[in-house]
C-alpha cells in the first residue's frame, strides 16, 4: 500500500494562536485520521505552540517552516532545531522563498538539513528549478546541484529523516502548475542522485513530495505518479476545504492501492 505525507505551508498565515487554532479545528472537522496518509500543517514560529497543542492526536502532525543552522548562540530573532523540541516534528528547510528572499544558499542550507536531523527533526529539503532554468532544458542539472550541496553534511543513516519537496519555482503560488509528465522525469533524477550519493538501501523509503500550485482538482494525478509520495501544498493548504480534500483524495488513494 503506498503511504503518503502531505505538507500544508501556511507560510505567514493564522500566526495569531487563535487564529491557527480555529483554522485546526476546521481541519480536524472534516479529516479523520489514516494509517498510510502523514497529514502536516506548517504555521508560523508563532502559533506552533498553540497548533502543537490542539494536533495533539494521530490526524495532523506539526512542521516548522525555517530553524537556524547553528544550535545555539548570538542569533538575535533566530529559532533553532532544540528550540522547537517539542513543538514541532517536521521543518521545511530551503524554500524558494527563503532562497529568493533571504538569500539562502544551499551551503547554508546543508547546515539548516544537518541541524534538524541532529534532533530528530525531519527536514523537508525543497529543491526546484526558476523559469529560466526551466526554459533553457535545464531543470534536472538544477535539482541535481542543489541536492549534492543541501545534503553535503548528513550522512546515509541521516536519510530517514529526510524528505525531498520538488518544487518548479515557477509554478509556486503562480496557478500555473507543471504538468505530471513534466515532473516525472525531475522526481526520477532525485532519486537517482540521492541514490547514487547515500547507496540504494538508505534511499529505499525516501520520500518525494511535489509542490506547486496544487490543488484538489490537480493532486490525484501526482499523487498516483510514480516515485511521488505526496504533496507539500501552499495557497491551497490555508482553505480548510481544499486541504481537507486534498487529504482525503491522498486516503482515498492509499485505500485503493
Ligand atoms: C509552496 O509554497 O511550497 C507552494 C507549493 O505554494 P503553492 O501551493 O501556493 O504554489
Amino acid at each position: 500500500m503506498k503511504h503518503y505525507t502531505i505538507v500544508g505551508n501556511w507560510k505567514m498565515h493564522f500566526g495569531q494562536p487563535e487564529a491557527a487554532v480555529k483554522y485546526v479545528k476546521k481541519l480536524h472537522e472534516r479529516v479523520k485520521p489514516h494509517t498510510h496518509v502523514t497529514s502536516v500543517v506548517a504555521p508560523p514560529f508563532t502559533a506552533l505552540a498553540a497548533v502543537a497543542e490542539e494536533v495533539e492526536s494521530d490526524t495532523f502532525k506539526v512542521a516548522a517552516q525555517n530553524l537556524h543552522e547553528c544550535d545555539e548562540g548570538a542569533y538575535t530573532g533566530e529559532i533553532s532545531a532544540p528550540m522547537l523540541k517539542g513543538l514541532a516534528r517536521y521543518v521545511i528547510v530551503g524554500h524558494s522563498e527563503r532562497r529568493r528572499y533571504e538569500h539562502e544558499t544551499d551551503k547554508q542550507i546543508a547546515k539548516k538539513v544537518a541541524a534538524a536531523v541532529r534532533c530528530d527533526l525531519t527536514a523537508i529539503l525543497c529543491v526546484g528549478e526558476k523559469l529560466d532554468d526551466r526554459q533553457e532544458g535545464h531543470s534536472k542539472r538544477v535539482v541535481v546541484d542543489q541536492l549534492h550541496g543541501a545534503l553535503s553534511q548528513v550522512a546515509a543513516e541521516d536519510i530517514k529523516d529526510i524528505i525531498i519537496a520538488y518544487e518548479p519555482v515557477w509554478a509556486i503560488g503562480t496557478g500555473e502548475y507543471a504538468e505530471p509528465e513534466e515532473v516525472r522525469p525531475v522526481v526520477n533524477v532525485i532519486r537517482q542522485t540521492v541514490e547514487e550519493m547515500f547507496g540504494r538501501d538508505a534511499t529505499s523509503g525516501l520520500r518525494i513530495l511535489y509542490g506547486g500550485s496544487v490543488e484538489p482538482d490537480n493532486c490525484k494525478a501526482y499523487l498516483q505518479a510514480e516515485n511521488i509520495s505526496g504533496l507539500l501544498v501552499g495557497g491551497a493548504s490555508i482553505n480548510y476545504e481544499q486541504f481537507s480534500r486534498i487529504v482525503k483524495i491522498a486516503q482515498h488513494l492509499a485505500d485503493s492501492s
